[in-house]
Protein backbone atom coordinates (compact mmCIF):
# COMPACT_ATOMS: atom_id res chain seq x y z
CA UNK A 1 0.00 0.00 0.00
CA UNK A 2 2.47 2.41 1.38
CA UNK A 3 4.71 1.90 -2.26
CA UNK A 4 1.62 2.31 -3.81
CA UNK A 5 0.71 6.05 -2.61
CA UNK A 6 4.65 6.73 -3.20
CA UNK A 7 3.98 5.85 -6.61
CA UNK A 8 1.23 8.31 -6.50
CA UNK A 9 3.03 11.08 -5.17
CA UNK A 10 6.12 10.40 -7.71
CA UNK A 11 3.33 10.43 -10.75
CA UNK A 12 1.10 13.26 -9.38
CA UNK A 13 3.17 16.16 -11.37
CA UNK A 14 2.53 13.82 -14.48
CA UNK A 15 -0.38 13.02 -14.19
CA UNK A 16 -1.09 17.06 -13.58
CA UNK A 17 0.55 17.79 -16.51
CA UNK A 18 -1.36 15.04 -18.39
CA UNK A 19 -4.50 16.63 -17.16
CA UNK A 20 -6.52 17.45 -20.14
CA UNK A 21 -8.43 21.11 -20.57
CA UNK A 22 -12.03 19.79 -20.26
CA UNK A 23 -13.08 23.44 -19.48
CA UNK A 24 -16.42 25.18 -21.37
CA UNK A 25 -15.51 28.64 -21.97
CA UNK A 26 -18.08 31.21 -21.38
CA UNK A 27 -18.19 34.56 -22.86
CA UNK A 28 -19.72 36.66 -19.97
CA UNK A 29 -22.35 39.46 -21.26
CA UNK A 30 -23.48 37.77 -24.67
CA UNK A 31 -27.48 36.66 -24.64
CA UNK A 32 -29.86 37.00 -27.94
CA UNK A 33 -31.73 40.03 -28.84
CA UNK A 34 -35.16 39.73 -28.80
CA UNK A 35 -35.75 39.32 -32.70
CA UNK A 36 -32.53 36.35 -32.91
CA UNK A 37 -34.28 34.47 -30.01
CA UNK A 38 -37.33 34.17 -32.77
CA UNK A 39 -34.98 32.64 -35.14
CA UNK A 40 -34.41 28.65 -35.54
CA UNK A 41 -32.13 26.75 -34.69
CA UNK A 42 -28.86 25.07 -36.24
CA UNK A 43 -26.45 22.23 -35.61
CA UNK A 44 -23.57 22.40 -38.09
CA UNK A 45 -21.44 19.04 -37.89
CA UNK A 46 -18.46 18.08 -39.61
CA UNK A 47 -17.32 14.50 -39.80
CA UNK A 48 -13.54 14.98 -40.86
CA UNK A 49 -12.51 12.75 -43.88
CA UNK A 50 -16.33 11.57 -44.19
CA UNK A 51 -16.11 10.85 -47.90
CA UNK A 52 -19.42 11.26 -50.04
CA UNK A 53 -19.80 7.75 -50.52
CA UNK A 54 -19.10 6.24 -47.28
CA UNK A 55 -22.57 6.56 -45.77
CA UNK A 56 -23.65 4.15 -48.65
CA UNK A 57 -20.79 2.22 -48.75
CA UNK A 58 -21.04 1.12 -45.28
CA UNK A 59 -24.47 1.67 -45.12
CA UNK A 60 -25.03 4.27 -42.18
CA UNK A 61 -28.47 3.43 -41.53
CA UNK A 62 -29.43 6.94 -39.54
CA UNK A 63 -27.67 9.38 -41.88
CA UNK A 64 -29.54 7.57 -44.77
CA UNK A 65 -33.12 7.63 -43.28
CA UNK A 66 -32.58 11.18 -41.86
CA UNK A 67 -31.06 12.39 -45.56
CA UNK A 68 -34.01 10.58 -47.13
CA UNK A 69 -36.49 12.94 -44.92
CA UNK A 70 -34.21 16.09 -46.28
CA UNK A 71 -31.31 17.11 -48.84
CA UNK A 72 -28.49 15.33 -50.15
CA UNK A 73 -25.74 16.21 -52.51
CA UNK A 74 -24.39 14.16 -54.95
CA UNK A 75 -21.29 15.34 -53.32
CA UNK A 76 -19.65 18.63 -51.63
CA UNK A 77 -16.18 20.19 -53.54
CA UNK A 78 -13.63 20.65 -51.32
CA UNK A 79 -11.79 23.84 -51.47
CA UNK A 80 -7.96 23.16 -52.75
CA UNK A 81 -6.28 22.08 -50.89
CA UNK A 82 -8.20 19.10 -49.63
CA UNK A 83 -7.20 19.61 -46.35
CA UNK A 84 -8.93 20.14 -42.88
CA UNK A 85 -7.93 23.36 -41.78
CA UNK A 86 -8.42 25.36 -45.14
CA UNK A 87 -11.96 23.73 -45.95
CA UNK A 88 -13.11 23.94 -42.39
CA UNK A 89 -12.08 27.20 -42.16
CA UNK A 90 -13.47 27.92 -45.94
CA UNK A 91 -17.23 26.27 -44.33
CA UNK A 92 -17.10 28.71 -41.84
CA UNK A 93 -16.03 31.87 -43.80
CA UNK A 94 -17.43 31.20 -47.50
CA UNK A 95 -13.84 32.15 -48.87
CA UNK A 96 -11.56 30.10 -50.52
CA UNK A 97 -8.16 28.67 -48.44
CA UNK A 98 -6.04 31.69 -50.67
CA UNK A 99 -8.98 34.15 -49.30
CA UNK A 100 -9.03 33.72 -45.73
CA UNK A 101 -5.42 32.89 -44.90
CA UNK A 102 -5.47 29.20 -43.73
CA UNK A 103 -3.35 28.47 -47.07
CA UNK A 104 -2.70 24.79 -46.01
CA UNK A 105 -2.54 23.02 -42.67
CA UNK A 106 1.39 24.09 -41.97
CA UNK A 107 2.38 27.19 -44.31
CA UNK A 108 4.86 29.96 -43.90
CA UNK A 109 3.77 33.69 -44.00
CA UNK A 110 7.13 35.39 -45.38
CA UNK A 111 6.35 39.27 -44.50
CA UNK A 112 5.64 38.07 -41.05
CA UNK A 113 8.61 35.40 -40.83
CA UNK A 114 6.26 33.33 -39.38
CA UNK A 115 4.80 29.11 -39.89
CA UNK A 116 1.58 28.50 -38.87
CA UNK A 117 1.44 24.85 -38.12
CA UNK A 118 -1.74 22.99 -37.01
CA UNK A 119 0.21 21.12 -33.91
CA UNK A 120 1.18 24.85 -32.47
CA UNK A 121 -1.08 26.18 -29.65
CA UNK A 122 0.02 29.82 -29.89
CA UNK A 123 -0.69 29.67 -33.85
CA UNK A 124 -3.90 28.32 -33.95
CA UNK A 125 -5.41 30.37 -31.51
CA UNK A 126 -3.88 33.35 -32.47
CA UNK A 127 -6.25 35.12 -34.68
CA UNK A 128 -4.11 37.50 -36.69
CA UNK A 129 -4.05 34.50 -38.78
CA UNK A 130 -7.81 34.53 -40.05
CA UNK A 131 -9.23 36.50 -42.35
CA UNK A 132 -12.78 36.40 -43.11
CA UNK A 133 -15.82 36.56 -40.54
CA UNK A 134 -16.79 33.16 -39.50
CA UNK A 135 -20.62 32.51 -39.24
CA UNK A 136 -20.50 32.30 -35.32
CA UNK A 137 -18.65 35.84 -35.49
CA UNK A 138 -21.20 37.28 -38.34
CA UNK A 139 -23.69 35.67 -35.55
CA UNK A 140 -22.36 37.40 -32.18
CA UNK A 141 -21.66 41.00 -34.10
CA UNK A 142 -25.55 40.63 -34.78
CA UNK A 143 -26.65 39.70 -30.97
CA UNK A 144 -27.28 35.98 -31.64
CA UNK A 145 -25.58 33.33 -29.70
CA UNK A 146 -23.24 30.96 -30.52
CA UNK A 147 -21.38 27.68 -29.31
CA UNK A 148 -18.68 25.71 -30.46
CA UNK A 149 -18.09 21.83 -29.57
CA UNK A 150 -15.02 22.53 -31.67
CA UNK A 151 -14.19 24.25 -35.45
CA UNK A 152 -11.15 25.60 -37.04
CA UNK A 153 -11.14 29.36 -35.76
CA UNK A 154 -13.52 29.14 -33.22
CA UNK A 155 -10.52 29.08 -30.21
CA UNK A 156 -9.20 32.44 -31.81
CA UNK A 157 -11.07 35.68 -31.23
CA UNK A 158 -11.55 36.29 -34.76
CA UNK A 159 -12.23 39.97 -35.44
CA UNK A 160 -12.11 39.90 -31.77
CA UNK A 161 -14.92 37.68 -31.02
CA UNK A 162 -15.26 33.47 -29.94
CA UNK A 163 -18.28 31.66 -29.68
CA UNK A 164 -20.13 32.51 -26.31
CA UNK A 165 -19.53 29.13 -25.49
CA UNK A 166 -16.61 26.78 -26.89
CA UNK A 167 -14.19 24.52 -25.85
CA UNK A 168 -10.17 24.34 -26.49
CA UNK A 169 -9.66 21.54 -28.71
CA UNK A 170 -9.24 18.32 -27.00
CA UNK A 171 -10.26 15.22 -28.47
CA UNK A 172 -10.28 12.83 -25.10
CA UNK A 173 -13.63 14.35 -24.03
CA UNK A 174 -16.01 11.26 -24.52
CA UNK A 175 -18.60 11.39 -26.79
CA UNK A 176 -21.41 11.35 -24.18
CA UNK A 177 -20.13 14.34 -22.57
CA UNK A 178 -20.45 16.39 -25.90
CA UNK A 179 -23.75 15.50 -26.49
CA UNK A 180 -24.70 16.14 -23.12
CA UNK A 181 -23.41 19.61 -23.80
CA UNK A 182 -25.39 20.58 -26.76
CA UNK A 183 -28.66 19.33 -25.28
CA UNK A 184 -27.27 21.54 -22.12
CA UNK A 185 -27.08 24.65 -24.62
CA UNK A 186 -30.55 23.51 -26.23
CA UNK A 187 -32.33 23.93 -23.02
CA UNK A 188 -30.77 26.76 -21.93
CA UNK A 189 -33.35 30.29 -21.44
CA UNK A 190 -34.35 31.54 -24.41
CA UNK A 191 -31.57 34.44 -24.08
CA UNK A 192 -28.96 32.52 -23.17
CA UNK A 193 -29.66 29.47 -25.89
CA UNK A 194 -27.49 29.36 -29.14
CA UNK A 195 -29.02 29.70 -32.28
CA UNK A 196 -25.56 28.23 -34.26
CA UNK A 197 -23.88 25.17 -32.66
CA UNK A 198 -20.97 23.72 -34.81
CA UNK A 199 -19.74 19.94 -33.67
CA UNK A 200 -16.99 18.20 -35.15
CA UNK A 201 -16.17 14.55 -35.32
CA UNK A 202 -12.39 13.58 -36.00
CA UNK A 203 -13.06 9.64 -35.88
CA UNK A 204 -13.33 8.64 -39.75
CA UNK A 205 -10.49 10.77 -40.79
CA UNK A 206 -7.91 9.31 -38.54
CA UNK A 207 -9.36 5.73 -38.96
CA UNK A 208 -8.59 6.32 -42.79
CA UNK A 209 -5.22 7.53 -42.52
CA UNK A 210 -3.99 4.53 -40.50
CA UNK A 211 -5.71 2.14 -41.99
CA UNK A 212 -6.98 3.15 -45.47
CA UNK A 213 -10.62 4.16 -46.28
CA UNK A 214 -11.48 0.42 -47.27
CA UNK A 215 -10.41 -0.90 -44.16
CA UNK A 216 -12.64 -2.40 -40.84
CA UNK A 217 -11.67 0.59 -38.52
CA UNK A 218 -12.84 2.92 -40.83
CA UNK A 219 -16.36 1.02 -41.87
CA UNK A 220 -16.49 1.53 -37.55
CA UNK A 221 -15.72 5.03 -37.33
CA UNK A 222 -18.39 5.30 -40.37
CA UNK A 223 -21.21 3.85 -37.73
CA UNK A 224 -19.32 5.19 -34.66
CA UNK A 225 -20.59 8.45 -36.34
CA UNK A 226 -24.10 7.04 -37.57
CA UNK A 227 -24.69 6.47 -34.24
CA UNK A 228 -23.63 9.67 -32.98
CA UNK A 229 -26.05 12.03 -35.00
CA UNK A 230 -29.08 9.27 -34.09
CA UNK A 231 -28.07 10.24 -30.07
CA UNK A 232 -27.99 13.49 -31.33
CA UNK A 233 -31.23 13.63 -33.25
CA UNK A 234 -33.19 11.42 -30.62
CA UNK A 235 -32.09 14.56 -28.05
CA UNK A 236 -33.57 17.65 -30.23
CA UNK A 237 -36.29 15.85 -30.82
CA UNK A 238 -36.95 15.18 -27.30
CA UNK A 239 -36.47 19.42 -27.13
CA UNK A 240 -39.41 20.02 -29.80
CA UNK A 241 -37.21 23.10 -31.12
CA UNK A 242 -37.15 23.84 -34.54
CA UNK A 243 -33.52 22.61 -35.25
CA UNK A 244 -31.67 22.61 -39.04
CA UNK A 245 -28.81 19.64 -39.21
CA UNK A 246 -26.47 20.37 -41.84
CA UNK A 247 -24.16 17.35 -41.75
CA UNK A 248 -20.81 17.47 -44.07
CA UNK A 249 -17.28 16.73 -43.94
CA UNK A 250 -14.21 18.77 -45.09
CA UNK A 251 -12.96 16.37 -47.69
CA UNK A 252 -12.78 12.51 -48.39
CA UNK A 253 -9.67 10.19 -48.72
CA UNK A 254 -7.71 7.82 -51.08
CA UNK A 255 -5.94 4.91 -50.64
CA UNK A 256 -2.31 5.90 -51.34
CA UNK A 257 0.87 4.20 -52.58
CA UNK A 258 2.64 2.94 -49.39
CA UNK A 259 5.48 1.53 -51.77
CA UNK A 260 6.37 3.52 -54.35
CA UNK A 261 6.96 6.76 -52.56
CA UNK A 262 8.31 9.94 -54.37
CA UNK A 263 11.56 10.83 -52.86
CA UNK A 264 12.96 14.62 -52.72
CA UNK A 265 13.76 15.65 -56.50
CA UNK A 266 17.49 16.26 -57.37
CA UNK A 267 16.65 19.90 -58.32
CA UNK A 268 15.96 20.88 -55.03
CA UNK A 269 18.30 23.18 -53.10
CA UNK A 270 17.17 23.22 -49.59
CA UNK A 271 19.29 26.42 -49.19
CA UNK A 272 17.80 28.73 -51.47
CA UNK A 273 14.15 27.37 -50.58
CA UNK A 274 12.14 27.30 -47.20
CA UNK A 275 9.90 24.52 -47.16
CA UNK A 276 7.84 23.31 -44.48
CA UNK A 277 6.92 19.24 -44.51
CA UNK A 278 4.60 18.71 -46.90
CA UNK A 279 3.65 15.01 -48.17
CA UNK A 280 0.87 16.03 -51.14
CA UNK A 281 1.68 19.44 -51.13
CA UNK A 282 4.94 21.26 -51.22
CA UNK A 283 5.11 24.96 -50.96
CA UNK A 284 8.54 26.24 -52.36
CA UNK A 285 9.51 29.73 -50.71
CA UNK A 286 12.31 31.30 -52.18
CA UNK A 287 14.90 33.23 -50.35
CA UNK A 288 16.12 35.34 -53.54
CA UNK A 289 13.37 35.12 -56.12
CA UNK A 290 16.04 34.72 -58.85
CA UNK A 291 16.03 30.95 -58.31
CA UNK A 292 12.27 30.60 -58.65
CA UNK A 293 12.44 30.21 -62.79
CA UNK A 294 16.04 28.04 -63.03
CA UNK A 295 14.46 25.88 -59.98
CA UNK A 296 11.40 25.78 -62.10
CA UNK A 297 12.72 24.85 -65.45
CA UNK A 298 14.76 22.09 -63.49
CA UNK A 299 12.03 21.10 -61.27
CA UNK A 300 10.15 20.38 -64.93
CA UNK A 301 12.19 18.41 -66.52
CA UNK A 302 12.89 16.23 -63.55
CA UNK A 303 8.94 15.71 -62.70
CA UNK A 304 7.36 12.15 -62.83
CA UNK A 305 4.54 11.96 -60.96
CA UNK A 306 3.77 15.23 -59.65
CA UNK A 307 3.31 18.26 -61.01
CA UNK A 308 5.19 21.47 -60.71
CA UNK A 309 3.42 25.07 -60.67
CA UNK A 310 4.76 28.93 -60.72
CA UNK A 311 2.65 31.18 -58.82
CA UNK A 312 1.17 32.34 -62.13
CA UNK A 313 0.74 29.01 -63.91
CA UNK A 314 -1.71 27.48 -61.16
CA UNK A 315 -5.07 25.47 -62.21
CA UNK A 316 -7.19 28.59 -62.46
CA UNK A 317 -10.45 26.21 -60.66
CA UNK A 318 -7.86 26.07 -57.61
CA UNK A 319 -7.95 29.94 -56.90
CA UNK A 320 -4.61 29.30 -55.48
CA UNK A 321 -2.38 31.63 -57.74
CA UNK A 322 -0.56 34.94 -57.24
CA UNK A 323 -3.81 36.45 -58.16
CA UNK A 324 -6.04 34.79 -55.41
CA UNK A 325 -2.88 34.80 -52.64
CA UNK A 326 -4.75 37.77 -50.52
CA UNK A 327 -2.30 36.91 -47.66
CA UNK A 328 0.99 36.29 -49.78
CA UNK A 329 1.27 32.46 -47.79
CA UNK A 330 1.03 30.19 -51.38
CA UNK A 331 4.77 28.85 -52.48
CA UNK A 332 6.68 30.50 -54.82
CA UNK A 333 6.69 27.04 -56.63
CA UNK A 334 4.04 24.29 -55.50
CA UNK A 335 4.78 20.66 -56.00
CA UNK A 336 1.48 18.36 -56.28
CA UNK A 337 1.68 14.82 -56.96
CA UNK A 338 -0.64 12.79 -58.56
CA UNK A 339 -2.65 10.92 -56.21
CA UNK A 340 -2.18 7.83 -54.88
CA UNK A 341 1.73 8.93 -55.05
CA UNK A 342 2.58 11.31 -52.35
CA UNK A 343 5.80 12.72 -51.61
CA UNK A 344 7.76 11.37 -48.43
CA UNK A 345 11.21 13.75 -48.03
CA UNK A 346 11.38 12.60 -44.16
CA UNK A 347 11.08 8.75 -44.61
CA UNK A 348 8.40 9.08 -42.28
CA UNK A 349 6.38 5.43 -42.17
CA UNK A 350 3.72 6.06 -45.26
CA UNK A 351 0.24 6.14 -44.39
CA UNK A 352 -2.64 4.17 -45.98
CA UNK A 353 -5.32 7.01 -46.52
CA UNK A 354 -4.54 10.41 -47.28
CA UNK A 355 -6.05 13.76 -49.04
CA UNK A 356 -4.93 17.31 -49.82
CA UNK A 357 -5.05 16.31 -53.46
CA UNK A 358 -6.39 17.88 -56.56
CA UNK A 359 -10.31 18.60 -55.40
CA UNK A 360 -11.45 17.49 -59.02
CA UNK A 361 -10.65 13.64 -57.76
CA UNK A 362 -14.05 12.15 -56.49
CA UNK A 363 -12.57 10.38 -53.60
CA UNK A 364 -11.62 14.06 -52.43
CA UNK A 365 -15.31 14.50 -52.09
CA UNK A 366 -16.83 15.39 -49.48
CA UNK A 367 -20.55 14.65 -47.98
CA UNK A 368 -23.25 17.45 -47.57
CA UNK A 369 -26.90 16.37 -46.13
CA UNK A 370 -29.34 18.74 -44.42
CA UNK A 371 -32.38 18.25 -42.80
CA UNK A 372 -34.58 20.01 -40.47
CA UNK A 373 -38.05 21.89 -40.45
CA UNK A 374 -36.27 24.83 -43.03
CA UNK A 375 -35.21 22.34 -46.02
CA UNK A 376 -37.34 20.45 -48.14
CA UNK A 377 -37.67 16.73 -48.48
CA UNK A 378 -36.51 13.57 -50.56
CA UNK A 379 -33.97 15.98 -52.81
CA UNK A 380 -30.62 15.04 -53.90
CA UNK A 381 -29.30 18.21 -55.69
CA UNK A 382 -25.52 17.89 -57.93
CA UNK A 383 -22.18 18.46 -56.62
CA UNK A 384 -21.70 22.07 -55.46
CA UNK A 385 -18.41 23.79 -53.82
CA UNK A 386 -18.45 24.00 -50.02
CA UNK A 387 -17.67 28.03 -50.02
CA UNK A 388 -21.70 27.69 -50.63
CA UNK A 389 -22.15 26.45 -47.51
CA UNK A 390 -22.01 30.16 -45.78
CA UNK A 391 -24.58 32.01 -47.63
CA UNK A 392 -27.02 29.16 -47.15
CA UNK A 393 -26.72 29.38 -43.31
CA UNK A 394 -26.57 32.99 -42.91
CA UNK A 395 -29.75 32.74 -44.76
CA UNK A 396 -31.14 30.26 -42.26
CA UNK A 397 -30.62 32.08 -39.22
CA UNK A 398 -31.36 35.49 -40.54
CA UNK A 399 -27.74 36.77 -40.50
CA UNK A 400 -27.08 39.75 -42.88
CA UNK A 401 -23.86 39.04 -44.42
CA UNK A 402 -21.08 41.53 -44.15
CA UNK A 403 -18.78 41.38 -46.65
CA UNK A 404 -17.76 39.61 -50.11
CA UNK A 405 -17.43 36.22 -49.66
CA UNK A 406 -16.96 33.14 -52.52
CA UNK A 407 -20.06 31.17 -52.41
CA UNK A 408 -23.30 32.42 -53.72
CA UNK A 409 -26.55 32.22 -51.64
CA UNK A 410 -27.83 31.13 -55.61
CA UNK A 411 -26.79 27.76 -55.24
CA UNK A 412 -28.17 26.23 -52.67
CA UNK A 413 -31.64 28.43 -51.50
CA UNK A 414 -33.55 26.05 -54.31
CA UNK A 415 -33.00 23.15 -51.24
CA UNK A 416 -34.84 25.92 -48.71
CA UNK A 417 -38.65 25.39 -48.57
ZN1 LIG B 1 -9.92 16.58 -42.38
Amino acid sequence: MRSYVALLILLLPLLSVAQVDTTQYIVPGRSNSALQQKKPYVILISADGFRYDLADKYQAKHLQQLRSNGVQAKSMVPSYPSLTFPNHYTIATGLYPSHHGLVDNSFYDKKRDELYRIGNRKAVEDSSWYGGTPLWVLAEQQQMVTASFYWVGSEAAVKGVRPTYYYRFNDSIDIETRLKAVKDWLMLPEEKRPHLITFYLPQVDHEEHMFGPDSKQAEEAVHFIDETIGKMVRITDSLKLPVNFIFLSDHGMITTDTVNLLAKPAAIDTTKFKMPDGDVLVHMYAYNEKDIQPTYDALKKEAVDYDVYLADNVPARWHYGAADDWYKRIGDILLVPRAPKSFNFRRRRPLPGKHGFDNALPEMHATFYAWGPAFKKQLTIDSFENVHVYPLIAKLLGLAITEKIDGDLKVLKPILK
